[in-house]
Parts: structure tokens; C-alpha cells; sequence
């Protein structure tokens, strides 16, 4: 075989490993439920929390893992997005409220915290707590926070005081 028929063969059998492995990999990545930005957890679909951050939009599990990336990154971070906890509805920050510190944490239960040991980490600090839950209606805000506990704050409230 010559040298160039050699090369053109492995040109070829180069060509088809690649593209199987990007196929590949673009349905490994379609199967994936999201996953939040900054903690990887799996977004539930009623706290989804959409942020515009150095000109590109990000994911995160809930308002409340947002606003810490917001507090830790300062300028930039801007939550343009929420998701009602109640309907699944998408709703514009500007209007919502917010339950903070509730019994009801998508983020908590779903995540164990492991060190780099394996031995369950010391979860003193949780970025997705307290607890931070969307409504569209104030009315629905205060009924929640009376069965689960928590206060009721203007989304754009709680967000300033992460600000600082
Ligand atoms: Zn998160």
C-alpha cells in the first residue's frame, strides 16, 4: 500500500471516530435533565431562575442560588427571569414576590454535599438557602408563606439586599 492511499484511510477512519463521538455527545448532552450554572444541581422546573450575566444567559436551580452568584460576582449578574412556583409560569422579576426561608427547598432535598473525601461535607453554607420561591400574585405569596412559613418580600426587595 502506498503511503498516500495509507494516509487517505486513516484521513477517513479519523473522520467517521469524530463524528461518531460528537453525535455521540450531542445525545448524551440532549438526555441530560439542566443543570444549574453554578451548583450542578438538576433544575427543577418550578424555581428555574434565568440570569443575564457578561452578555450571555445562565441557568440557575433557584432565586436563591442566582442571587449568591449575583452577590459573589457584583456587577453583571441580573436575574431576567423567574419561574412561579405554583403554575411553572414564567414570570418578569419586576412584578413578582418572593417567599424567603419557607420549609419548601427544591435544592435542599435533592443533593447530598460531598467533600472531596467522600465524607458528607459541612453544609453550614448552602447557596441555595434560605429558601427563595416565586409567585406571580402577592396573595399567593402570603397564602404559601402561612402553610410553609417564611416572609414575603418583593422579588426586587430581596434582590437589592443580596446586592450589597
Ligand atoms: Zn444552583
Amino acid at each position: 500500500m502506498g503511503r498516500a492511499r495509507q494516509f487517505a484511510i486513516f484521513a477517513i477512519v479519523a473522520v467517521v471516530a469524530v463524528a461518531a463521538a460528537y453525535g455521540g455527545w450531542r445525545v448524551y448532552q440532549r438526555t441530560q435533565p439542566e443543570q444549574c450554572y453554578a451548583c450542578q444541581r438538576p433544575i427543577h422546573a418550578h424555581s428555574r431562575t434565568v440570569v443575564s450575566a457578561k452578555g450571555g444567559s445562565r441557568i440557575f436551580c433557584c432565586p436563591a442560588c442566582a442571587l449568591s452568584e449575583q452577590r459573589q460576582e457584583a456587577k453583571d449578574v441580573r436575574v431576567t427571569e423567574l419561574t412561579a412556583y405554583l403554575s411553572g409560569a414564567k414570570l418578569s422579576p419586576n412584578d413578582a414576590y418572593v417567599v424567603k426561608g419557607s420549609d419548601v427547598n427544591m435544592c435542599a432535598h435533592s443533593h447530598e454535599l460531598i467533600d472531596a473525601d467522600k465524607r458528607p461535607a459541612d453544609v453550614q453554607y448552602d447557596r441555595c438557602a434560605p429558601s427563595l420561591l416565586a409567585f406571580a400574585q402577592e396573595r399567593e405569596a402570603i397564602q404559601f408563606s402561612r402553610e410553609h412559613g417564611g416572609t414575603v418580600h418583593p422579588f426586587r426587595e430581596v434582590a437589592a439586599s443580596y446586592a450589597k
